[in-house]
């Protein structure tokens, strides 16, 4: 037998919070299920599964709901299950116009939502408000600050996954923000940040397009342009979590200045300001950049229709990118790209799978984003939910 790490020699405490954490694993995953079925499925003996039980039966955590059919003529066991009212996380969402932040108990069920105006200023100005807004939430639902086990976070924008720090978000004026740490030091929560199309695939995965896919991609615009992968329920974050960052992939033969600092990127030409200036050269009209695919999705005039034609072949082409790197049972087309409406999505459709490969093509479901602008936040919930449970099993 391999010898075990010291840690679990040393440290019965540990060892028996690692195995609580797994129980109670079990319990959510598997649920209503008896002693006998939690020992094995955790490979632990009887005796010390019964008393972990107690444990999580006394702090609400585990409850007894009757009794299940016997294996052979004995005793009737008692069945137990996750009380999904005994933990409870923070969703929020930080747009570059308003912070959406949702309360949700263990099974990711909501409870209470606010929604403010990002304070314009500093980061710290913004993570003050994203503090308020939880504390608020964590107030005004009665839940006892110990039942809250974390606040996922979503930031439009590279984050480094790990850390929790913000590279960058041109959209909020960010560059190496600590978002972990402030916000860890004054909500005294574990705190997980990751990028807005990570949490929107999360979302689309549990709740809305692609509940019955097993790889998932979500091409997202929401200002920039972003993609996310999901596969076996998990997000592929890359070394940093930067992976999917396809707005900045940059273009042959294209110069335009970008908010990353570079030149000849996706997103300087094909989302908000991009897409703005080339509406203007086309008629001669301003466009605001802000809702610019729904203020086009209105505009009849032929430049405008060709253009949205033509910016729906560049997005499609870098759509089929995505389907041959990764392959996914499918492709949610999410954010303003859908404001655009079909002048747009026909042509980015037509050509993603015109030029992914032939079996690739031939496969994928391209569908169209189903919780709009709650799957920001609905996605940080479950990154919460994922997130605080894998810490409690390290
Ligand atoms: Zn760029």
């Amino acid at each position: 037998m391999a010898a075990r790490p010291a840690s679990m020699r040393t440290n019965p405490g540990v060892m028996r919070e690692l195995n609580r954490g797994l129980l109670l694993d079990i319990a959510k995953r598997e649920g209503p299920l008896s002693r006998a079925d939690l020992a094995k499925s955790s490979q632990l003996a009887k005796p010390t599964v019964s008393a972990i039980v107690e444990g999580l039966l006394e702090d609400g955590l585990l409850r007894e709901i009757g009794t299940g059919p016997t294996s052979g003529g004995g005793r009737h066991p008692i069945l137990l299950e996750f009380n999904p009212r005994s933990q409870f996380v923070v969703g929020v969402h930080v747009g570059a116009r308003a912070i959406t932040a949702v309360l949700a108990d263990g099974v990711g069920e909501e409870i209470g939502r606010t929604r403010l105006d990002t304070p314009a200023g500093s980061p710290h100005a913004v993570l003050t408000a994203v503090t308020e807004a939880a504390d608020a939430l964590i107030r005004r639902a009665r839940v006892a600050r110990k039942r809250v086990v974390g606040l996922g976070i979503g930031i439009p924008g590279q984050v480094e996954t790990r850390s929790g720090v913000c590279y960058a978000a041109p959209q909020l004026g960010w560059q190496d923000v600590a978002v972990a740490d402030e916000l860890r030091d004054t909500l005294k929560l574990p705190v997980f940040v990751r990028n807005v199309a990570q949490c929107v695939v999360l979302a689309e995965h549990r709740h809305g397009a692609a509940t019955d896919a097993d790889s998932a991609v979500v091409f997202l615009e929401d200002q920039g342009i972003a993609a996310a992968l999901l596969t076996d329920g998990t997000l592929f974050h890359g070394t940093q979590g930067i992976a999917g960052d396809v707005g900045h992939i940059r273009l042959h033969g294209v110069t335009t200045e970008c908010s990353c600092g570079g030149r000849g990127c996706l997103e300087a030409i094909a989302s908000g300001a991009g897409l703005a200036r080339r509406a203007a050269e086309a008629t001669g009209t301003e466009y605001p950049a802000d809702d610019v695919f729904a203020g086009l999705a209105d505009d009849d005039d032929p430049g405008i229709t060709e253009l949205l034609a033509k910016v729906g072949q560049e997005l499609g082409i870098a759509a089929s990118w995505l389907l041959n790197l990764y392959n996914p049972d499918v492709l949610v087309v999410a954010g303003g790209f859908l404001d655009a409406g079909e002048a747009l999505l026909a042509p980015l459709r037509e050509t993603a799978l015109e030029c992914a490969s032939g079996q690739v093509g031939a496969t994928v479901r391209v569908r169209t984003g189903a919780l709009g602008a709650d799957a920001p936040a609905l996605g940080a919930v479950l990154v919460a939910l994922n997130e605080a449970e894998r810490t409690s099993r390290a």
